[in-house]
């Protein structure tokens, strides 16, 4: 059985995707089968991963439109044990067209049942909004991984967060928090150090020992169109990115 994360915080511009896709990418560097779920409008993960959206024909839209077909139609292989669910631009007006569905927030979950063995890892990457395919997201994950931006009002995502989890377990009990990981580090800064002490004090052992510090590459390989471990392999975030994998796995691998 795959293990199902979603990256997931209330709020944009926190690492959600930097994190799915890069986290993907060292997982299966690992040999581990990886399946990438990209649920944002903006695409970025699908983009972040060299995809042209203008060759994406089916995107996860029509994956919860036709939930009972499965996912192999919309399933690209993009490396050796990576494996791709695109998003698409078209997907902003589907959140309208599917509101009017019996069991709209379970869509996810079940295009992905028969999958199930074929995947070590089920990576989703939700929007900042609590909309409907955050819900599909939830619906269909075991555990969320909250990437939390060392900034000044970052704790005061984490609450909200929790109330949602709270919400989705009357679809999807075992849902929990599985982990926090702290994004964007700036180790030079008091601000960054007080923030991280204040969520290890507060969260224990949820919080990732593996620390993502901010860097330039990070910010830069998704124009390239490539994960950090090809665009700068030697450079302190793939570093970081590759313990973070390791961790997840001594954490929960199976
Ligand atoms: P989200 O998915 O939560 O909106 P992203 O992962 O897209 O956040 O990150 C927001 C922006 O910050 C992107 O431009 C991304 O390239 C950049 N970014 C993400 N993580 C880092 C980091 N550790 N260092 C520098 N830039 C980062
Ligand atoms: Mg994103």
């Amino acid at each position: 059985m795959a293990r199902t994360i979603a990256l997931a915080m209330q709020k944009g511009g926190v690492g959600k995707t930097t994190t799915a896709l890069n986290l993907g990418v060292m997982l299966a560097n690992r040999e581990r089968r990886v399946l990438l779920v990209d649920l944002d409008p903006q695409a970025n993960l699908t983009q972040g991963l060299g995809v042209d959206l203008n060759t994406v024909t089916y995107s996860v839209y029509e994956v919860l439109l036709n939930p009972e077909h499965g996912i192999g139609f919309a399933t690209r292989s993009i490396a050796d044990h990576l494996d791709l669910i695109p998003a698409s631009l078209d997907l902003a007006g589907a959140e309208l067209e599917l509101s009017g569905r019996v069991g709209r927030e379970l869509l996810l979950r079940k295009a992905l049942r028969a999958v199930q063995n074929e995947y070590d890892y089920i990576l989703f990457d939700p929007p900042p909004s609590l909309g409907l395919f955050t819900l599909n997201a939830l619906a269909a994950a075991e555990s969320v991984m909250a990437p939390l931006q060392l900034h000044a009002y970052a704790l005061r995502a984490l609450p909200q967060l929790e109330a949602t989890i709270e919400l989705v377990r009357e679809i999807n009990p075992p849902l929990r928090l599985g982990g926090i990981i702290c994004t964007m580090a700036d180790r030079r800064t008091n601000l960054s150090q007080q923030v991280e002490q204040q969520v290890r004090a507060q969260y224990g052992d949820l919080v990732f020992t593996t620390v993502i510090p901010f860097t330039i590459r990070l910010a830069e390989a998704p124009a390239a169109g490539v994960p950090i471990a090809t665009f700068a392999p030697n450079s302190t975030g793939a570093k970081a990115y590759a313990e973070l994998a390791t961790e997840l796995e001594e954490r929960y691998g199976r």
